[in-house]
């Protein structure tokens, strides 16, 4: 079974730098799906309050025989709970569902700029942090102007930010703000979420360069940027392929054959106008 490393966060504790998302896979599939990731070696599940399964990740890992202390559990804060108590009430939910005691990180899912209300968020974040009922916050699809905010007005830097990243959509900008600050970058729809882009010619050379699949050069581009990715399958052979990652290596001119299919198009939300809740 492959060996995932860990990243290492600005509080000092190691997050895997490749996971399982369970985006879209309907509940009742839930359980399954991430017993069979786990039997595959992943290690960090990420799941959503908005996704409606983390019973089903509650479910598995009830069942599974791996330690609690080799996992590493995400949720994400649902868009209408934002607020101080709202937050810690939602928290307590999934926490039930999850059937855990602390969990390894919890992210605001969107900022919602135009509710104002991700700065009182986060201060219930830092609350159940202190509190140590979750071991690392952060936060996904923030803009550099949102994580400003966070920085000047509370106390606690986020240790990841969650964000569209893929190679049309690379995000540079942002990343460049995460090093400065000391913030993990971490890719969701990392696989440009089935819409194409592994069928890409680009891709598809360099997978044949590399004896490997277009998937694997993709999640291998993430990790050689140096970020976090989970990758979302349901198919246990893919499940398989998708971290069987880690005995080969892309170079310079792969990875600038890999920069020619950028895009700079989102295939999600903008977190600026994005106002789901
Ligand atoms: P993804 O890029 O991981 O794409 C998933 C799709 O790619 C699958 O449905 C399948 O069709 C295809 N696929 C997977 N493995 C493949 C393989 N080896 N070969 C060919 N096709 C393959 O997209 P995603 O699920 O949107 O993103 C991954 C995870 O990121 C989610 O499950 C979720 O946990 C997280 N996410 C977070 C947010 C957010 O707002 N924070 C938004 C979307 C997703």
């Amino acid at each position: 079974m492959p060996a995932v490393p860990s990243l290492k966060m600005n509080n000092g504790l190691e997050i895997p730098q490749l996971g399982f998302g369970v985006f879209l896979v309907p509940p009742e599939e839930t359980r399954q799906a991430v017993a069979e990731a786990l039997k595959a070696g992943y290690r960090l599940i990420d799941t959503a309050q908005g996704y409606k399964n983390e019973e089903g990740v509650g479910a598995a890992i009830a069942e599974s025989d791996v330690p609690r202390d080799e996992l590493f559990i995400t949720t994400k804060l649902t868009n209408s709970e934002q607020g101080y108590d709202t937050t810690l009430t939602a928290f307590d939910g999934s926490m039930k569902k999850l059937g855990i005691d602390v969990l390894d990180l919890f992210l605001i899912h969107w900022p919602l700029p135009m509710f104002d209300q991700y700065v009182e968020t986060w201060r219930a974040f830092e609350k159940l942090l202190a509190d140590g009922r979750v071991r690392s916050i952060g936060v996904s699809n923030f803009e550099i102007a949102h994580l400003e905010r966070l920085l000047a007005e509370t106390d606690v830097t986020p240790a990841v930010n969650q964000i569209e990243l893929h190679p049309q959509f690379p995000q540079e900008e942002l990343r460049a703000f995460h090093d400065e600050h000391g913030i993990l970058t971490e890719s969701w729809g990392p696989l440009g979420q089935g819409k194409g882009l592994l069928e890409d010619p680009s891709i598809v050379e360099v997978a044949q360069r590399k004896a490997r699949t277009p998937a694997q050069v993709v999640l291998r581009w993430h990790l050689q940027l140096g970020c976090v990715v989970i990758p979302k399958s349901a198919n246990p052979d893919r499940m398989r392929e998708n971290i069987d990652l880690f005995d080969f290596e892309l170079d310079d001119a792969d990875m600038a054959e890999i920069s020619k299919v950028r895009t700079g198009e989102r295939l999600g939300g903008d977190p600026n106008v994005f106002a789901m809740r």
